[in-house]
């Protein structure tokens, strides 16, 4: 008899968070269905939802480790491949640490981040231990922690539901985080308004009541402009900035100076718009501030995001429903990652590294002396093994062959490591220029938690067991270190809900995620500090997450991109994703989403394609400073004059070979993913 069972789990791929079901058949995974009861989703998905379950069962998925010798890889046994990583960490654990960095992976489950940081601060020493969200929401995190004490969204996702006014700033949901779009669609059919400011006139932007188009890289200075019409109408909340803010002064001094002529020479937006926005802003009962990587992914990303702070700041719209700063985290799990303490400075839920009583209660608990300086970011891992100065990385999972920017600079510095070490599901860009490939189970193949960007921690179940000779994560990680002579105490799971049980031990925000609770269709947000605290969505709502409650207002200059166009470079470069694709190692391995967009394209102006000869699907050249690629063009007039944009998703023409890896945003270790100059001209 054939037998068929139903597993819920969680999308892995955007940070909505969506429920499906897979649909097993024999053993084997054949599908999905939304979940009906999800308080997400209600029974939907977007197509990656929908047919992104398709690279489970791949024939390209590894299943046995691999050592490269002579620039070929031969197969190799997990015994070989285990000593082989653990003896070449422990050389450098014994001796210098800061030697070794590792990236940690924000598509895998709780569970699995939290063994990674673990391995590199109790296996090895090092606080080098990072991820994704550094090139993605590392603004969001020290932005709002740096305003509102805590770096995640304020507000569940229901909540725009309730909104009367959304101003929706560098996030396409639509297309990035559809099941989210579906509740700002929601929110229009309640009544209310949405206005939606980027350079391009997305799918959202065509959604909305109004479309705001200004210049890339140029949000404070919108911001600061609206900020002073407010406060020039009177319409600021004096009575929260009083009660519940401090800085406000300095923020108003800095702001005043953007009268709106400035303002609309430096964004080239309307001004008429600006000032009916920010009033109707203002004005709004509720207003929700929505945003993503249009804010997040420049050299001043948490400048931006801190401008967003200061709005809601000034009219009061924190702490209650239909209000809010709502950033949209881009991977499923980079809310967790974060929350995992695979962050330099932060161990989990963000205990600071800096802080002597906590790294104090961390070395004793791991068992190892551990360092109060943190260690280096993503990016900084990358420049110190391109200067030799790091000689092991180990990458759980990420691809920054196709995510970093400057695709040269990062095949250089993988290049110049003693060993890079690379634990995937399958032989990515970044997997074809390791040392060591170590096979992993993947999704629908595991126990574990996933945190959606409304900070909801979500169980997902096994469906089916991985492919003979894959490992789970955690069993990889465990090995490697007890093989390094880490006490056996300190990695000893039977399961992933040990581990789960070891994660609410150490941190204060999860420890009231009892098992039973979490494990429904709502689950649970944190902070979850106890087991009966009801763990709703809604923060700081009578105070902030500061020692002293209140939420700190930021002056913010105008900075711009680093990079700026010229003769030479007269185009401004920007990056995005679109509905059919998540990265590319995943979804390019399901047949339906990849028969929707087969290769990447570069979206031009139409007086700028004209300009140059350029014919709508023509493949044409673009270079920057970096390198080139050839690519097929959209000639288009949803995109400004003068902008340009790439998909990222795609390694024939990736757009990471133009950005710019020298462009840093010195909060946050940010590079500038959405802005560079480039040309683009027809091919001979
Ligand atoms: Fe998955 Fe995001 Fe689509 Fe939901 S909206 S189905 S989480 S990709």
């Amino acid at each position: 008899m054939v037998e068929i069972k139903y597993v819920p789990s969680i999308c892995p791929y955007c940070g909505t968070g969506c429920g499906i079901n897979f649909v097993v058949k024999d053993g084997k995974i054949i599908g999905v269905e939304p979940w009906k009861r999800h308080p997400v989703n209600e029974g939907k998905v977007c197509p990656k939802g929908n047919f992104g379950w398709q690279f489970i069962n791949h024939p390209d998925r590894l299943t046995t480790p691999l050592i490269k010798e002579n620039g070929e890889f031969r197969e190799a046994s997990w015994d070989e491949a285990l000593d082989l990583v653990a003896s070449t960490l422990k050389k450098y654990a014994d001796t210098d640490p800061n030697k070794l960095g590792f990236y940690a992976c924000a598509r895998s489950p709780n569970e699995n981040i939290y063994i990674t940081q673990k391995l590199a601060r109790a296996g090895c020493g090092t606080q080098n231990v990072d991820h994704c969200a550094r090139i993605c929401h590392g603004p969001t995190v020290a932005g709002l922690a740096t305003t509102f004490g805590s770096g995640a969204s304020t507000n569940g996702y229901d909540s725009i539901e309730e909104a009367d006014f959304i101003f929706c700033i560098g996030s396409n949901n639509m297309e990035a985080h559809p099941l989210f779009g579906r509740k700002i669609i929601r929110a229009i059919k309640n009544g209310a308004k949405l206005v939606v400011a980027d350079p391009r006139f997305t799918p959202t932007a065509k959604l909305a009541h109004e479309y705001m188009q200004f210049k890339t890289g140029t949000d404070v200075a919108l911001m600061n402009g609206m900020i002073k019409i407010i406060i020039e109408n009177g319409l600021q909340d004096d009575e929260f900035i009083k009660n519940r803010t401090k800085g406000y002064e300095e923020m108003k001094e800095v702001a005043m100076k953007y009268d709106l002529e400035k303002v609309a020479e430096i964004t080239e937006a309307d001004p008429e718009q600006i000032e009916r926005v920010a009033i109707e802003y203002a004005q709004a009962e509720n207003a929700a501030i929505v945003y993503s990587l249009g804010i997040t992914e420049h050299s001043h990303g948490a400048d931006n995001v801190m401008s967003t702070a200061n709005l809601a700041m000034l009219t009061g719209n924190l702490g209650k429903i239909g209000g809010g700063v709502n950033p949209l985290r881009g991977q499923n799990n980079v809310q967790g990652a974060c929350d995992m303490g695979a962050l330099p400075s932060d161990y989990v839920g963000y205990q600071k590294v800096a802080n002597p009583e906590i790294t104090k209660k961390f070395s004793e608990a791991y068992q190892i002396d551990l360092p109060t300086t943190p260690g280096l970011t993503l990016v900084e891992m990358m420049n110190a093994a391109h200067a030799g100065d790091l000689k092991v990385l180990y990458i759980h999972g990420e691809d920054p062959v196709l995510s970093d920017a400057d695709v040269q600079h990062t095949k250089e510095a993988l290049a110049n490591l003693e060993m890079l070490v690379v634990q995937e599901c399958f032989l990515t860009d970044t997997a074809q220029c390791a040392d060591v490939v170590l096979p992993a189970a993947g999704w629908g193949e595991q126990e574990g938690t996933f945190t959606s960007g409304e900070r909801r921690v979500q169980c997902l179940h096994k469906a089916q067991e991985p492919p003979e000779g894959a490992w789970l994560d955690w069993k990889i990680m465990e090995e490697i270190a007890v093989r390094m002579g880490v006490p056996r105490a300190l990695f000893h799971y039977e399961s992933a809900e040990e581990i789960f049980e070891e994660i609410r031990e150490c941190a204060p925000i999860m420890a009231g995620m009892d098992r039973k609770r979490l494990d429904t269709p709502e689950a649970l947000h944190w902070p979850c500090p106890s087991e009966d605290d009801p763990c709703q969505p809604l923060m700081h709502k009578e105070k902030f997450a500061h020692p002293d409650g209140l939420g700190v207002f930021q002056a913010l200059e105008h900075k711009g991109p680093v990079e700026t166009v010229d003769d030479e470079y007269p185009l401004l470069l920007t990056t995005t994703r679109i509905l059919f694709h998540y990265h590319a190692a995943m979804t390019r391995r399901c047949e339906t989403l990849s028969n929707e967009v087969k290769t990447g394209f570069i979206e031009i102006n139409t007086k700028d394609a004209e300009a140059r000869g350029i014919l709508n699907g023509e493949v044409v050249r673009a270079f920057s400073r970096r390198g080139e690629i050839a690519i097929p063009a959209r000639v288009t007039d949803d995109i400004r004059e003068g902008i340009v944009n790439i998909p990222m998703h795609f390694v024939e023409c990736a757009a990471n070979v133009l950005t710019n890896s020298d462009s840093f945003d010195p909060k946050s270790k940010m590079v500038e993913l959405k802005a560079c100059a480039i040309q683009v001209e027809k091919l001979p």
